[in-house]
């Protein structure tokens, strides 16, 4: 395996063998980005400037059969958190990156020429994009399958990535070819763009370069872990992320209203049973994989009443911040929604929270799906309304002059509400990753051990140990390019050192790669302190501690200063 080091502004192209001598040997996807990012990137630099990387890279399981392990990383230092970032997502391209033999890309410098990235029979070149400046990520796509074929798997940006806007995402084409797929978070569409890359297109490769040491004993461990997922998830599988709407709401924790309530009394309409009954009806599809070699298979895909494909996947996330956080009621509203941010190339989640604080500090009505349509169109064309909400809720914040923001470390809060669930409301407030919900998703039925009592889901006992273990276990399945859906757990930990050890001759322990990730998350830690992002940025918004959730009366009640000390555990590890 390798990494291909682009210099954009030279256009120069270096590779670099990952030898068991490396550095780099034994990390993939976000812990090769978090190495990379302490080792190269100096923490006060410019997160749109010269001297940031952008990283892109797949797992150490990428290219084999594990299951959901075709994800790709794509990292940097935030733009808009200012501290290190991965942001992960599904597609094709992650496993086509593996059987060209390459374990991740690593983009250098900065260039106001647009280009895109070609990548043939393991080889990059460098060709000019000015003819896809500006166009959404929809078009750009469509017009690249035509020129190189529908094989193909592609990163890109879409118009938001080019004007820089902070909350700009990357996106990857799904397995029917569509631009769905995004890494939304943390906005490093804006460092894509800020290295002048519109896309990065992969050609079909035949043959694999991924190499197995150990097939017999890699099946072994993978193929009953297969078969377990695909059985134990099938109600996840048929209804997908959303059904979490009714049980977040029913939980009094869906955030509603920016955040001012935490059940939504029409959350029926935008249900996860609604959306699952609409798709049916219309003909659209259910139980699909956004990725290959993924079992669970929870996405879908939204038509119109005429069949007419409009996204995929519709998620649970979208539906939150999009949907109950802005009181818009109707599924058809959310689709158009979800289309154009990923068209235009932005994060559902960050757009919802900022039209979220937009809406409350009564520049928008409530509920006002028409104006939202309006302002992404405004984002589209790089206007001074679309700079406005297009760079984050912070910024939308500060120009309105208001005082609820939901976020942490810049990054707007995704769709639980941290006063319900108090484990993911750890997550939020320590996570190096700002407010992610994926880097420790402490929701209902999450646990990090079977064999351990974290206590009740709305009651802070317990919650340090598991959000410390949830996210501890969810930086290593990012690094292996796996899916967090198959379980961030003590007990997967022992399947994960299995498969590596069958699939590169090694002999690691369950202990060993849960050392791997200690070592990961000290590295993002060290990089967000010389960020000047400590542990005293570790906290929540003062709303959340001092206006109580309705209907459950909760607040956020852990103590600043434990939240400060939270990462005292990693000492002595
Ligand atoms: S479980 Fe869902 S999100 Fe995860 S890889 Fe499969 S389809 Fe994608």
């Amino acid at each position: 395996m390798r990494i291909a080091r682009i210099n954009v502004n030279t256009k120069s192209i270096e590779y670099e063998e990952i030898t068991q001598k490396s550095k780099f040997f034994l990390l993939g996807a976000r812990g090769l980005s978090s190495k990379i990012i302490l080792d190269e990137v100096p923490p006060d630099c410019d997160p749109l400037g010269e001297k940031n990387k952008l990283i892109i890279a797949n797992g150490l399981l990428a290219g084999s059969p594990f299951p959901c392990s075709a994800r790709t990383s794509v990292g940097a230092k935030s733009p808009l958190t200012n501290g290190i970032k991965e942001a992960n997502v599904g597609g094709r391209p992650a496993l086509m990156l593996s059987q060209h033999g390459i374990r991740a890309l690593v983009f250098d410098d900065i260039s106001s020429e647009l280009i895109y990235i070609m990548i043939k029979d393991g080889t990059l070149s460098i060709q000019s994009a000015e003819e896809y400046r500006g166009l959404g990520n929809y078009e750009l796509h469509s017009k690249l399958l035509i020129e190189y074929g529908k094989g193909i798997g592609i990163y890109s940006i879409g118009p938001a990535g080019e004007f820089l806007m902070k909350a700009a995402s990357v996106a990857a084409n799904d397995m029917e070819g569509y631009p769905s797929r995004h890494a939304g978070r943390g906005g490093l569409g804006a460092v894509m763009g800020s290295k002048g890359i519109k896309a990065i297109v992969i050609l079909p490769k035949k043959g694999s370069e991924v190499k197995i040491h150990d097939l017999k004993s890699f099946t072994k461990v993978s193929k009953p872990f297969a078969k377990l997922l695909a059985e134990s998830k099938e109600g996840f599988s048929t209804y997908g992320t959303a059904m979490a709407m009714k049980v977040m709401s029913e939980y009094g924790g869906l955030p509603t209203k920016n955040y001012r309530m935490g059940s939504y009394e029409k959350v029926h309409d935008i249900s996860g049973e609604k959306l699952h009954e609409v798709i049916m009806s219309r003909g659209g599809k259910k139980r699909l994989a956004c990725s290959p070699t993924c079992v669970i298979k929870c996405s879908n895909f939204y038509v119109d009443t005429n069949g007419k494909h409009i996204t995929s996947s519709l998620e649970y996330e979208t539906m939150a911040l999009c949907g109950s956080n802005l009181m818009i009621e109707d599924m058809d509203d959310l689709a158009n929604i979800d289309h154009l941010c990923d068209d235009i190339g932005i994060d559902t989640i960050e757009f919802g929270v900022t039209i979220g604080v937009a809406m409350d500090s009564g520049e928008i009505d409530w509920g006002n799906a028409k104006k939202t349509f309006e302002i992404l169109e405004e984002i589209r064309h790089g206007s001074e309304i679309g700079q406005l909400y297009g760079n984050g809720v912070c910024h939308v914040g500060r120009e309105f002059n208001h005082e609820r923001i939901p976020h942490v470390k810049g990054q707007g809060l995704s769709g639980y509400d941290p006063r319900v669930f108090k484990g993911i409301g750890l997550t939020y407030a320590t996570s190096p990753m700002g407010a992610d919900h994926t880097a420790g998703c402490a929701i209902a039925g999450r646990v990090a051990s079977k064999t351990k009592d974290y206590g009740a889901l709305t009651e802070n006992n317990g919650k340090f140990d598991l959000s410390f273990e949830l996210q501890l276990y969810t930086t290593i399945l990012d690094s292996m390019g796996c899916c967090y859906f198959i379980g961030p757990s003590f007990e997967n930990m022992e399947l994960i050192s299995g498969a590596l050890n069958a699939m590169y001759d090694l002999k690691l322990t369950r202990d060993d790669i849960i050392k791997s990730g200690i070592d990961i998350l000290k590295n993002e830690l060290e990089f967000n302190i010389n960020a000047g992002m400590g542990n005293e940025t570790n906290e929540i918004p003062s709303f959340f501690r001092n206006e109580p959730s309705i209907p459950t009366d909760l607040t956020y009640t852990f103590l600043s200063e434990d939240l400060k000390g939270f990462w005292k555990r990693l000492e002595n590890k």
